[in-house]
């Protein structure tokens, strides 16, 4: 079985700089190289890096639109496929590649570190072995492993800043991999997508000023599907609505999801137009309203996409 390990930067292949940890070619390389020589890790594994490597503080949709391209061409002559990537925006790179790759019958392993393999102590050779491990027994789907965990590549968070257990995810029945008779890669283009959150009395000309300069908005509210309802947050959400601007729901709650409609307060997002996110990580939302955005339809079409179920990333059977 080959793997194809693809490498794109992250605390995982760092070294300490001046300035703090900064990537260094070669880390991840060696390591993998370390694995399969003494047989902890099966080969062969061939490494792939994106050049530049990165912090992925630093990572785009078109980061994404690379590795899901390097995967998908890649289909035909590797088994499985393993994504070093930094933590900080993993979620949203797992998010990414599960509605990129449609129909890939292979696993993708997406993992890092949270102490680069240079220190001591540290997570790294863990993580990868157990990630070079999964990419020859999971199911396909995007997943990641992480702190002894295989989780779902389209409902993962990070949810802690420091510990090694950094990850967690809901879990689904449905596959982390949006469905597809035949392989196809779907690409993703970048658009203006604000992701604004809803607090007590918060400023609502950033809200209009969303709405008048974004192509798509993600609306972190409250609880079960509330946001303050005033005259100036209506004028925002109708005025995206008028622009064509679709506008995308999620809880502020890590756990539970929105449930449109429970309260009169939520009445402002239905009245709007709003698409309810149910529990859909803000990863997540992000990431879909960028290929939502990269849809060659309308803005009723985006609409639907955005609120059905894609790839398990939301209660529901998937549409
Ligand atoms: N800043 C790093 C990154 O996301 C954090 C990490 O990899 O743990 O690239």
């Amino acid at each position: 079985m080959s793997i194809l390990l693809i490498h794109t930067g992250g605390t995982i292949g760092m070294e300490q700089t001046e300035h703090g940890f900064a990537p260094r070619i070669g880390i991840v390389e060696d390591a993998v190289a370390d694995l399969t020589a003494s047989g902890q890790a099966e080969g062969p594994v061939e490494v792939l890096r994106l050049d530049p490597l990165i912090d992925s503080a630093q990572a785009t949709p078109d980061d994404w639109r690379r590795v899901a391209r390097s995967i998908h061409q890649a289909a035909e002559v590797h088994d499985a496929f393993v994504v070093t990537h930094g933590t900080d925006t993993l979620a949203y790179t797992a998010a990414a590649l599960c509605l990129s790759l449609a129909g890939l019958r292979k696993p993708v392993i997406v993992t890092g570190a949270m102490l680069p393999l240079t220190v001591a102590g540290s997570d790294g050779l863990d993580n990868l072995t157990a990630a070079l491990s999964a990419a020859r027994t999971a199911p396909p789907g995007v997943w990641v492993q992480f702190g002894g965990q295989l989780l779902h590549g389209a409902r993962v968070r990070k949810s802690h800043s420091t510990a090694f257990d950094a990850f967690e995810a809901a879990p689904s029945d449905v596959p982390p991999l949006l469905p597809s008779r035949q392989s196809a890669l779907n690409d993703v283009r970048a658009h203006k997508v604000g992701i604004l959150s809803v607090a007590p009395g918060c400023c609502a000309e950033l809200f209009a000023h969303a709405a008048a300069a974004c192509d798509g908005l993600v609306l972190r509210c409250y609880g079960s599907g509330t946001a303050p309802d005033t005259p100036a947050m209506r004028r925002a959400l109708q005025a995206a609505h008028d622009r064509g601007v679709p506008v995308l729901a999620v809880s502020q709650c890590p756990e539970g999801g929105m449930r449109l409609g429970t309260y009169a307060a939520g009445k402002v997002l239905q009245d709007t137009g709003v698409v309810d996110g149910r529990d859909m990580s803000p990863e997540m939302a992000f990431a879909k309203m960028q290929f939502a955005l990269s849809l060659s339809g309308d803005f009723d079409s985006r609409r639907d996409f955005l609120g059905s179920n894609q790839c398990g990333e939301m209660l529901g059977t998937p549409d």
